[in-house]
């Protein structure tokens, strides 16, 4: 490969659109009784209608039908009244039926787009629509299983646990043109998903998978170039070194006087390159048909109203409010609502008396600090929000100073136990009291009368010393404004 250049050349464009497969969060599979929990030993989940056996009748998950109705919505869509599903046949192991169960036609959203700025472009954000095509309903296939056994060498194993989970499958227009757009997007929708409840966003587990469609044109030519497909990529870092390649692979075949030729690719991750996997001529014919076992879906108004009242206000919406209801900046808010439980303990903490723009700083301080060194989600915060209410009161009201407002929260931390509590029990109080400070100033005078001399004689230096003794001998607790005046007053008398 000649120029390892991540950008296209200017005179090429790149165009990108994605599909990306999200589990739906139901307990059960989307045609049977079977459960989707994740880590079951090897075909345990299984029943006749997700192993295919001929006779077994697939039931519709009401419940994954309202998460997709839910999803649609959040993307934008037009919820379809009624939705149909079909049969998309191929063979393939993992495929017990022979066939997939999934919305083609008539899938059940469509007509949507996600519009977000781009951080850190320019001081301004770059702006970008992205257009979502459809959002459809299918089912999961099962995974076959080439590794970890003894025979592995010649045999493949294939585990039907996740044959029949929900699927919902977001497909977009081919409105993305960068590697750092896609994954932004992607980045984006997966947030948007867990925040809906919709999805875990759990990539390593498999619930949330991309494909990424890559074509690169002339810029200024209105049509689309023969698009390339990069399957199963499961990380956003893994997306954009595939769009990268892809980028820098097809502009070195046009360069060369080549053309770039239809086909599936697969993301080597050890060799950071795609291969090709099967060819445009290789693809499959699916062969649609309506699936005579299942009715239509029914998404009547009174339906999709009943979601969209039950739904959580969405990031954008509650970003502004948090901007508009408690004085936050633009920046605070953004990191306040990049997820849903974070959101929520900010406002609990709010609620529970704490100044607003306190609590912003202690989550994205202290608390951030604290949950990352534990790995922790903040829904499982060992300070809940009302603890760190308490303990920010107490700095508010004056009880306790700034600096010892931080060791206070390491102890409840380390112990669970609440601000007023380890206050009261270790004597933290902040010395306040007039007199209990001037004698603590008085006894730092008279063990320092170099220090002072030096500071009457023009060296105010000296002064930030002279606090921190006093504050040292307070063990931190007298009040540094305090301190502050009645130094000075004690100094220039
Ligand atoms: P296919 O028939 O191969 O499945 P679709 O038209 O259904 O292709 O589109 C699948 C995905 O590929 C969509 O996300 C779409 O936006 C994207 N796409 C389609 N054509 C192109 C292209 N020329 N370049 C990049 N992406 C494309
Ligand atoms: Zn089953
Ligand atoms: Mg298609």
């Amino acid at each position: 490969m000649a120029a390892s250049t991540a950008a296209p050349l200017p005179q090429y464009e790149a165009v990108i659109g994605l599909e990306i497969h999200a589990q739906l969060q139901t307990a059960s599979k989307i045609f049977c009784g079977c459960s989707t929990a994740f880590g079951a030993p090897p075909n345990s989940h299984v029943c006749p209608v997700c192993l295919g056996f001929p006779g077994a009748l697939p039931v519709l998950n009401g419940a994954a039908v309202d998460f997709a109705i839910c999803a649609g919505l959040a993307l934008g869509c037009r919820i379809n009244e009624s939705s149909v599903f079909a049969r998309k046949n191929y063979f393939y192991p993992d495929l017990p039926k022979g066939y997939q169960i999934s919305q083609y036609e008539l899938p059940i959203a469509v007509d949507g787009a996600v519009e977000f700025t781009m951080p850190s472009d320019s001081a301004q954000g770059r702006h970008v629509r992205v257009g979502i095509t459809r959002a459809h309903m299918e089912e999961d296939a099962g995974k076959s299983l080439h590794e970890g056994f003894t025979d592995s060498d010649r045999k493949t194993y294939v585990d039907y646990n996740r044959s029949g989970v929900p699927l919902i499958e977001i497909v977009t227009e081919p409105d993305l043109r960068s590697a750092a757009d896609a994954a932004e997007f992607f980045t984006r929708l997966r947030a948007l998903l867990v925040w809906l409840g919709v999805n875990d966003g759990n990539m390593e587990e498999g619930s949330l998978r991309c494909d990424a469609n890559v074509s690169i044109r002339l810029r200024g030519n209105p049509t689309l170039g023969t698009k390339a497909e990069v399957k199963n990529l499961n990380s956003f870092r893994f997306l954009q070194k595939a769009i990268e390649y892809e980028i820098e692979r097809q502009t070195d075949l046009l360069e060369e006087g080549g053309r770039v030729v239809q086909e599936t690719r697969l993301w080597d991750a050890a060799a950071g390159v795609t291969v090709s996997m099967r060819s445009k001529e290789e693809a499959h014919d699916y062969r649609y048909f309506p699936e005579p076992d299942l009715p239509r879906v029914h998404a009547d108004p009174a339906r999709v109203d009943r979601i969209r009242v039950a739904m959580p206000e969405l990031p954008p919406v509650r970003r502004q409010r948090f901007v508009a209801d408690y004085r936050l900046p633009d920046y605070d808010a953004t990191q306040l609502t990049e997820s849903r439980a974070m959101s929520e303990y900010f406002e609990a903490a709010v609620h529970a008396g704490a100044p607003a723009k306190a609590v912003s700083n202690w989550m994205m301080g202290d608390l951030a600090r604290v949950l990352k060194e534990r790995r922790l989600d903040i829904a499982c915060s060992p300070v809940p929000a009302a603890r760190l209410a308490g303990l920010l009161s107490l700095i508010e009201r004056g009880t306790i100073s700034g600096a010892i407002a931080k060791t206070v929260f390491e102890t409840m931390v380390a112990t669970g136990r609440t601000a007023d509590d380890i206050v009261k029990a270790e004597g933290l109080t902040q010395i306040d009291d007039e007199s209990a400070i001037v004698g603590l100033i008085q006894g730092v005078l008279d063990a320092n009368a170099d220090a002072v001399a030096a500071y009457r004689g023009g060296k105010t230096t000296t002064f930030g010393f002279l606090v921190g003794q006093v504050m040292k001998q307070a063990a931190g607790k007298a009040n540094p404004k305090r301190v502050n005046e009645l130094l000075k007053r004690a100094l220039d008398s």
